[in-house]
């Protein structure tokens, strides 16, 4: 026999939802739901390839995977002018790299400052000893939000180069709206 977790009343055999409150039975698979939902959501981005040409797309889609790799998105950019589908992946690829590049301005000076002000108040001799203080623990800290951030950066770029080789003209999740090239 069950009882609903947050009304107390007894909940039959089989039910998802409380009778008495609504509240869904199962919180995690519930939970897990929405977290899938919301996946979705992000990844469920605008999708144009309809309006590209398909020889365009077949001729063009290996070379504009160079666009999600930082600053060769120079290479589609320059060899192929003419290509919709190129500059579709190149435009997403500048807004990546911008990005990208924005984060790891953002986290080195953070770093600096961060690391300064902890070690101030070490000497040379607590150095020499490995006796890093609050540094030591700034400097985890730290190493902890780079990996955390890198991950949703290198999903983007993994999608990016995705939708490039299977010819998919696709924008990325949260960044992919903005329009650089015309
Ligand atoms: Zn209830």
């Amino acid at each position: 026999m069950a009882f609903c977790n947050k009304c107390g009343a007894e909940i039959p055999e089989g039910a998802n939802v409380c009778p008495a409150c609504g509240e869904p039975v199962n919180k995690a698979a519930a939970a897990a739901n929405a977290a899938q939902n919301a996946a979705q959501n992000i990844l469920n981005t605008a999708d144009t390839t309809a309006e590209f040409d398909p020889a365009d797309i077949e001729q063009n889609k290996i070379i504009s995977l160079f666009s999600y790799l930082g600053i060769l998105f120079l290479i589609p950019l320059l060899a192929r002018p003419d290509s919709k589908y190129a500059r579709f992946h190149v435009n997403q690829g500048i807004i990546y790299f911008i990005v990208d590049l924005a984060v790891t301005i953002i986290l080195a000076i953070v770093s600096a400052i961060c690391t300064s002000i902890a070690g101030a108040s070490l000497s040379i001799l607590d150095l020499a000893a490995g006796n890093l203080g609050a540094l030591g623990v700034v400097t985890t800290i730290l190493g902890i939000i780079s990996f955390i951030i890198a991950i949703p950066l290198l999903i983007l770029m993994i999608l990016g180069i995705v939708n490039a080789v299977t010819g998919k003209a696709k924008e990325l999740p949260i960044i992919g709206k903005f329009r650089i090239l015309k």
